[in-house]
């Protein structure tokens, strides 16, 4: 049949693609249309559990059921049914681990959740073996119990039977977006995408498969794993309320991020500004190997072609604002803290750094502490409050420099996103600190465009990135004004004060 433009340009804008974004803390959907705009969203939180120091958990049942209530929320919203619902795309947490029957669909266990450090001795004693070097060439990443690996380990070594059943092949491993997948298919389809399949620290980043080797040095069965998928195609259906409606875009929350600013060239990279700050740059079609600990991973595979990313990450962004405004007590809510630092000019020389748990990329240092130092007797509230903002653009900056030096690109903009990127003062401070423009787009929703972008484009609801990327307009632009001897001389003094705050705790 040949539908005519017209007619399929009507089809179009009274179709809707729904993205899934499922996060740490709550579940999300939202409904976007043909021209990016929002028609429906519903948000609902869930239970963190705590069984123990250092563990999180979540129940996958409350996963699946507070992701499926926000979709249906989000479709009566609009008004509207599966019928108008054209494409699924997921974005999720990452890493987060879950084991279920295949038969019947019960988890074995709770999800253990990205952030859970009960593996942190198993991955000492990997690490002591000497399996890093192995490990970082295959996956891109370095030994942690952050990824998922090591979870697995836990749930075959410490659940009964699990084991047993896995080898049997009646388990199923997944991270969040294909326990969501498999819950959506009825149970159909056993899927993952490449980003996520990147996080587990089980894929071969260059054959793009599942690492035999890593699978018998971990003693994790491969009747468990899932198919691997690109992040743009359609790889499901869905059952029930939402029949037929294809899963069409997979990736995880960062990446999503990264295909939602609209950095798909070599060279581009994204910040987010939340608790902590992510950033990502797109390396192009090239796994880059970092010499300063930064992750190399998969920001997505479309039509084949896959494009990788170095990843970075500060522990402690936001939450300083958070700890200036529940500890000190300097701040009452997290955005006046812009009004408080704007009334000084300057820090006085004070720097705080905030290793609050420890510094990452590219220091990593487990020992550091937080610090604040060059105080004077003058040195006032306002300092401090200016100074933190600085603590976490130094940060920031030390991992771009990073990535400039892994990648021998050196940055032409950073496109921001995240609860702090709100503050225009950090994000000046940002420009002035890594001596290029810090771009904020007018869509602050990069995470949930991303997901919906990869479905669109899937089932040609978007005909190609051209066009979505006439989408993302600019908020503001914020230029560096800082001359280079002043620059020069804040990070140096930031180095001096790191130095000061390293290698603190004894223990
Ligand atoms: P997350 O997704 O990690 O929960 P969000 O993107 O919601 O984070 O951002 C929340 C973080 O941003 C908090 O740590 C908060 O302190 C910080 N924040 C929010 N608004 C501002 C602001 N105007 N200036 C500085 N920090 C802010």
């Amino acid at each position: 049949m040949i539908v005519p433009a017209t007619g399929l340009a009507n089809l179009i804008s009274m179709t809707y693609i729904l993205a899934l974004d499922q996060g740490t803390t709550s579940s999300r959907a939202v409904l976007l249309g043909h021209d990016g705009r929002v028609h429906g969203s519903a948000q609902t939180p869930f239970k963190q559990i705590f069984p123990k120091p250092g563990w999180v958990e979540h129940d996958p049942v409350e996963i699946w059921s507070s992701q499926f209530g926000v979709a249906m929320e989000a479709l009566a919203q609009a008004n509207v049914n599966a019928d108008s619902v054209a494409a699924i795309g997921i974005t999720n947490q990452r890493e987060t681990t879950l084991i279920w029957d295949r038969k019947t669909g019960e988890p074995v266990y709770n999800a253990i959740v990205w952030q859970d450090r009960r593996t942190s001795g198993f991955c000492d004693q990997l690490r002591e073996e000497g399996h890093e070097p192995l490990i970082q060439d295959k996956t891109g990443l370095v030994i942690d119990a952050y990824f998922s690996a090591s979870k697995i380990r836990w749930l075959l070594d410490n659940v009964p039977n699990v084991r047993a059943r896995a080898q049997k092949g009646e388990l199923a491993f997944g991270t969040v977006d294909s326990w969501l997948i498999w819950k959506l298919s009825g149970g159909d389809r056993h899927v993952t995408d490449v980003t996520n399949a990147s996080r587990t620290m089980l894929f071969n980043l260059h054959t793009q498969q599942w690492d035999d080797e890593l699978l018998a040095l971990l003693d994790i069965p491969r009747a468990l794993l899932p198919e691997v998928v690109g992040s743009s195609e359609v790889c499901a259906k869905a059952a029930g309320a939402l029949q037929g409606v294809p899963v069409a875009g997979i990736a995880g929350d960062q990446q999503a991020a990264l295909f939602g600013q609209m950095c798909m060239q070599p060279g581009m990279v994204k910040c987010t500004y939340g608790t902590g700050s992510f950033m990502l740059l797109n390396t192009g079609d090239k796994p880059v190997r970092s010499r300063n600990k930064l992750l190399t991973t998969i920001a997505w595979r479309i039509g084949g072609k896959v494009t990788y990313a170095l990843e970075g990450s500060v522990f402690i962004a936001g939450a300083v604002v958070q700890w200036l405004r529940d500890e000190l007590q300097i701040i009452r809510s997290a955005p006046e803290i812009e009004e408080l630092a704007a009334s000084v000019p300057d820090t006085a020389g004070v720097y705080v750094v905030p290793a609050f748990s420890g510094l990452g990329a590219p220091h990593w240092d487990q020992y550091a502490r937080g610090a604040i130092v060059g105080l004077t007797r003058g040195a006032n509230r306002a300092h401090i409050a200016r100074a933190a903002l600085e603590g976490i653009a130094f940060q920031i900056a030390d991992i771009i420099s990073a990535m400039e030096s892994d990648s021998g690109v050196q940055l032409k903009e950073l496109r921001v996103d995240g609860g702090a990127s709100r503050n225009n003062l950090l994000m000046q401070i940002q420009a002035d600190l890594l001596g290029c423009p810090v771009t904020r787009p007018a869509n602050p929703e990069t995470t949930v465009l991303g997901a919906t972008y990869l479905a669109g484009l899937a089932v040609g609801y978007w005909p190609d990135e051209q066009t979505i990327a006439k989408q993302w307009a600019v908020d503001r632009r914020f230029i560096p004004a800082l001359d280079e001897p002043t620059r020069r001389a804040r990070q140096a003094g930031w180095t001096r004060a790191l130095d000061r705050a390293r290698n603190w705790e004894t223990a």
